[in-house]
């Protein structure tokens, strides 16, 4: 949505400032009004090379246009009808007007037909002057300027000491475990519910992953599946390396609890913070409260440097650690001297620029990502078949992705049922992480859920729905989605046959 104040115009306006206006606001439109702030008509650039064309002048007024009753719909219009009267007067942008015929807003046709996809990169305004400035000094590599402040402007927006920047964060993650000596025939514990990039880099290492339930107030790993897993661990006299701890959807674990029960075990924890860069926990930056943090930088995260990541912690030597083996492991020699393996995980200097400039506006997007889920919780209050994820009280989530449990008392719509449905209207939503302790490639790894005989992480996935939730969602798209998904969930109501939950 454009904000409407900027497209009205009046009568007395001259043509030329109309058209400096037309250009400035970008919207394809300006909105005529009269006294009383009634609508009179639309002006497009081509009405005003008419007027020209017709012999006015540039210090003509506006006065001078034909009258031409604007094409409008009512503040309650559905979107789909919207797009019905776009279509069949050839418009592309359409005035909302209330009872008094005062325009409220413009909703464009971009807005209403394109594909919503559940989270994209969104750029700002200084990504460019980094990029430039790369390719202006001939830093096209994998080393230079931009990755050197990258990193300190992460570890000072982190308050953390060191960070490594890598190129990805599956890479951090794959790094991590080297740091922390994990070799073949070691065991590895790791969230359930997450992305498979948590968990694939224990089977790089070639050791041996055990997955812990999440529990109902973080979604985060449950404190007591790890404290009984921790304690068979131990009487086995087989501790684990490691433990992985994600940070799920923009929110944080609750680490003290973790921390303490890792601790008391002396074992290490890597915070995987990939997608909750820009949360708090007790005033703490997500991914700075384990041994070692890692984020991701991937296309589909808060903010993005198309690809990357970064290992972050306080052990400057750790640090140093991963930078000598993110760049093939080279000794400091005159010649190639190589004791151990590498790797060639180092991130470019042309995509550490784009990310300094995305770290500018990680703060703006963080608050983006929060109205969306703000707009949605509100929007569908009287759905009582929603769930949200809930925000604990330790800390800031950063509503990376709006997601929401469908109660199946409540509503006979299943989350693959709403996601079929809400493709049809070109409304990307998805299940929840499918957890891994159910995926095939881990089959037969060992499981810890929350409760001896309560699985929250299956519960989720069987429930789950995440919505589209990018930082440059506009409130038309988001005005869609929620219709839509009223549709879909009052549909039920008709009769739709009920579908299994997908697998
Ligand atoms: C995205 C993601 C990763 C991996 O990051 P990449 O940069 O894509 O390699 C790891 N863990 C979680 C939880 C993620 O969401």
């Amino acid at each position: 949505m454009t904000d409407v104040d900027r497209l009205v115009i009046r009568v007395s306006t001259s043509i030329r400032d109309a058209l400096e206006q037309l250009q400035n606001t970008a919207a394809g439109v300006l909105l005529l009004i009269g006294d009383e702030g009634q609508l009179l008509r639309t002006i497009t650039d081509g009405d005003l090379r008419r007027l020209m064309l017709a012999g006015f002048g540039m210090h003509d007024r506006l006065s001078a246009l034909p009258s031409q009753p604007p094409i409008v719909v009512a503040e309650n219009t559905d979107m789909v009808e919207a797009l019905h009267v776009m279509s069949a007067n050839q418009i592309y942008q359409l005035p909302v007007v209330d009872v008094n015929g005062r325009p409220s807003r413009v909703l464009f046709r971009h807005d209403l037909d394109t594909k919503i996809l559940l989270s994209t990169p969104h750029l700002g305004e200084y990504e460019i002057g980094f990029v430039e400035e790369a390719f202006r000094t001939n830093w096209i590599a994998p080393l230079g300027p931009n990755i050197d402040a990258f990193e300190q402007e992460i570890a000072d927006y982190l308050r953390v000491k060191h960070a490594a920047a890598v190129s990805s964060g599956t890479a951090a993650l794959h790094l991590a475990l080297h740091l922390l000596n994990v070799r073949p025939g070691d065991v590895v514990f790791c969230s359930s519910l997450t992305f498979v990039a948590s968990a694939n880099p224990v089977l790089y290492v070639g050791a041996v992953p055990v997955f812990i339930d999440s529990e109902p107030t973080t979604w985060n790993m449950s404190p007591s599946a790890l404290e009984r897993a921790l304690a068979e661990a131990d009487q086995r006299g087989k501790l684990p390396k490691a433990v992985i701890v994600v940070n799920l959807y923009g929110q944080s674990a609750d680490m003290d609890a973790l921390l303490a029960l890792c601790n008391r075990y002396e074992v290490p924890v890597v915070e995987d913070a990939a997608e909750s860069l820009g949360a708090t926990y007790k005033g703490r930056r997500s991914g700075t409260l384990g041994r070692i943090g890692i984020l991701s930088f991937n296309g589909n995260k808060i903010i993005t440097t198309s690809c990357g990541g970064m290992l972050v912690s306080n052990d400057g030597d750790l640090i140093r650690r991963a930078r000598f083996l993110s760049t093939q492991g080279r000794e400091s020699k005159p010649w190639y001297e190589h004791r151990e393996i590498g790797f060639n995980y180092g991130m470019s200097n042309i995509l550490a620029g784009i990310g300094r400039g995305q770290l500018k506006v990680l703060d703006d997007r963080v608050e983006a990502r929060r109205q969306v889920f703000d707009r949605y919780e509100t929007g569908l209050k009287d759905l009582s078949a929603f769930n949200w994820m809930p925000e604990a009280p330790f800390g800031r989530c950063t509503r990376w992705l709006s997601v929401a449990s469908l109660d199946p008392s409540r509503s006979e719509v299943a989350p693959g049922n709403l996601i079929d449905r809400l493709a049809r209207f070109s409304i990307e939503a998805r299940h929840v992480w499918k957890p891994m302790h159910r995926q095939p490639l881990f089959s037969g790894c060992e499981y810890y859920p929350h409760g001896e005989k309560y699985s929250f992480s299956d519960n989720v996935f069987d429930t789950g729905v995440c919505l589209p939730s990018s930082s440059n969602i506009t409130r038309t798209q988001q005005d869609r989605i929620i219709k839509a998904i009223g549709s879909v969930l009052r549909a039920q109501a008709t009769g739709e046959p009920r579908h299994a939950a997908s697998q």
